[in-house]
């Protein structure tokens, strides 16, 4: 489960990664409650995902991709292949505006 994009994007080289709210701690969402039982143990193997997500990323950015974040909640209720579309559709816009 760790360290493997979902979805990657070699055109684009971007690599996406969604993210379960409480798998990876998304802080603030109310997917991510942590269980009033062995609270330490889950915080533990949360913070464990967190910072392999962290690491991976910047791995994977030093290595000149670009890396995006969905949170599973944010993916509720949409439609999936839209939502990648306008990804690419985002990714190919920033193409042509050279930053
Ligand atoms: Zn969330």
């Amino acid at each position: 489960m760790h360290g493997k994009p979902d979805i990657v994007l070699p055109k684009y080289k971007t690599v996406i990664f969604i993210h379960g709210c409480f798998w990876h701690g998304h802080e603030g969402c109310r997917y991510y409650v942590v269980p009033k039982t062995r609270t330490e143990w889950w915080l533990n193997k949360i913070n464990t995902n967190i910072n392999n997500d962290l690491q991976y990323g910047k791995a994977l950015e030093l290595r000149g991709w670009k890396v995006l974040v969905v949170w599973e909640c944010d993916l509720k209720g949409v439609d999936k292949a839209g939502f990648l579309t306008s990804i690419i559709a985002a990714l190919k816009n920033n193409e042509e505006k050279p930053i």
